[in-house]
């Protein structure tokens, strides 16, 4: 199996009957560009930068994170590189940025919303990408985007940064993409819209999955709720795709289920563009997409989401695919 999925390194991801996908790789820090590289990832579909502020002492300065971006972006050689602003608070804190102490942090005060409230950290973190983003094709994208006027105001910013560097005469790339995670029940409900607003979504399924379930998947006692193949959790991926794919934008997924050989010949059957995953995941799902028939997915995707429950979505997705074991 090895050898045959080490041919796929420098092919494209493409169906059996020809439709065209991405396969990206997940990213924590630049150290983990060698992996992306020798497992053949088409994209970085994203890089948490949270690592930066979490490996560091204080605050990372704007030439500390241009550093990193850029590495990244060089490394990847054109190659689309999808940069995550940062997402701390939760279960990722700071020690240098003190955080109230809060009873749900996972409900609490992380990611946009203290980019949107800390609008200096924010700022330096967007000027960053900007001088950045002339090393390659840069994507930036906010997490945990709950309402429409929060990724208005994480626009404007990068928008007024940008402008502001434009007449310092610091060059700028002019086709930077801005997108948004779906990872909050409430975004992907209003998926319709956002549409309208966003270049692209990922979907981020670890949290989707959670807050929809409202269930930990840390959490022994619940860990059971933790259901990707729910319909419920379907229903909205498919929905999600739909609403992106109806003003022409492109809808990827950068949570573990873009990685998953049991979901992925149903978001193939959805249409996902872009399945970003760990980079050892890569070859193996290349090598699965190759012997799947979109239209068969399609099908299969459409009985799934009419299913009840996350087990008869298993058994069907085992039944129709039996060489998934
Ligand atoms: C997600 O929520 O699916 C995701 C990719 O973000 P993270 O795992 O970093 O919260
Ligand atoms: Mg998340």
């Amino acid at each position: 199996k090895k050898a045959a999925w080490a041919k796929l390194r420098d092919e494209p991801s493409v169906s059996a009957d020809g439709k065209v996908f991405t396969t990206a790789a997940n990213i924590g820090t630049p150290k983990d560009l060698p992996g992306v590289i020798e497992n053949g990832a088409e994209a970085i579909g994203l890089y948490r930068t949270e690592f930066l502020y979490m490996d560091s002492a204080e605050l990372p300065t704007e030439e500390e994170q241009f550093k990193a971006y850029k590495e990244v972006l060089e490394g990847m050689q054109g190659k689309p590189v999808t940069v995550r602003t940062m997402d701390i608070g939760g279960d990722k804190d700071l020690p240098y940025l003190p955080l109230p102490h809060e009873e749900n942090p996972f409900l609490g005060y992380r990611a946009i919303r203290i980019s949107l409230e800390r609008t200096d950290i924010f700022r330096t973190q967007i000027r960053a990408l900007l001088r950045a983003s002339v090393y390659g094709d840069l994507w930036i994208m906010f997490p945990m985007i709950a309402t429409l006027p929060e990724f208005k105001a994480a626009r404007d910013i990068f928008n007024d940064e940008r402008a502001k560097m434009q007449t310092e005469g610091i060059p700028v790339a002019d086709d930077i993409k801005l997108g948004m995670m779906i990872e909050i029940p409430a975004a992907a409900i209003l998926a319709d819209q956002f549409a309208k607003e966003v270049d692209f979504f990922s979907i981020g399924t670890n949290d989707l999955i959670a807050y929809t379930m409202a269930a930990d998947r840390g959490n022994d006692k619940v860990a059971y709720l933790y259901q990707p193949y729910n319909p419920s959790i379907l229903r909205l991926i498919k929905f999600v795709i739909d609403a992106a794919h109806k003003e022409g934008k492109v809808a990827a997924m950068c949570g573990e289920m873009a990685g998953d050989p049991i979901a992925l010949p149903i978001l193939m059957g959805m249409g996902l563009d872009e399945f970003s995953m760990s980079a050892t995941s890569i070859l193996p799902a290349r090598a699965l997409m190759k012997q799947l028939d979109t239209k068969q997915m399609a099908d299969l995707a459409q009985a799934a989401v009419n299913l009840s429950t996350n087990d008869e979505v298993i058994d069907l997705v085992k039944q129709t695919l039996p060489e998934l074991g």
